[in-house]
């Protein structure tokens, strides 16, 4: 994982007039430096031991205010609780249907899916998501091991 990917992120948050404090950049850098599109309680459970005094509500906190500035994106899924990613780049997402991991993928953004979406409803469309969902490798070789 590149230095410089977080450089620039404390630079944008610099910008921004937001405080860096420990916990903000410790948060920032482990969504950096983790491909897995970890849940707040996964950060949370990540760092508390660097960071004894620190709940899983500061976590929130800090992202809340990452994602406000556009350094992290939300991902939703309905009950479950959010996923964090710091790619804010175009890119979608393909999930394991056995252990939840998220995996990046890039593909020309659909943005014919938007216009046509657009015409057919009369919405105006702010973005779209595309998830596709399999079996991860590691999950297909546990399961070929038993
Ligand atoms: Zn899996
Ligand atoms: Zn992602």
């Amino acid at each position: 994982m590149s230095e410089d990917k977080l450089r620039q992120a404390i630079d944008t948050l610099k910008q921004s007039g937001v405080r860096i404090t420990p916990q903000r950049h410790a948060v920032l850098e482990y969504l950096l430096n983790s491909m897995v599109h970890p849940t707040a309680d996964d950060i949370y459970k990540a760092l508390e031991g660097k960071f004894p005094n620190m709940s899983v509500a500061t976590v929130y906190n800090n992202l809340r205010v990452l994602k406000d500035i556009g350094l992290v994106r939300e991902l939703t899924y309905g009950d479950s609780s959010s996923r964090f990613d710091c790619n804010t780049s175009d890119h979608y997402h393909i999930i394991c249907n056995q252990c939840g991991k998220i995996v990046d993928f890039h593909y020309p953004s659909l943005d014919e899916v938007e216009s046509l979406a657009e015409q057919v409803t009369g919405f105006d469309v702010s973005h779209h998501r595309l998830e596709v969902y399999g079996i991860c490798n590691a999950c297909k070789e546990q399961h070929a091991a038993k």
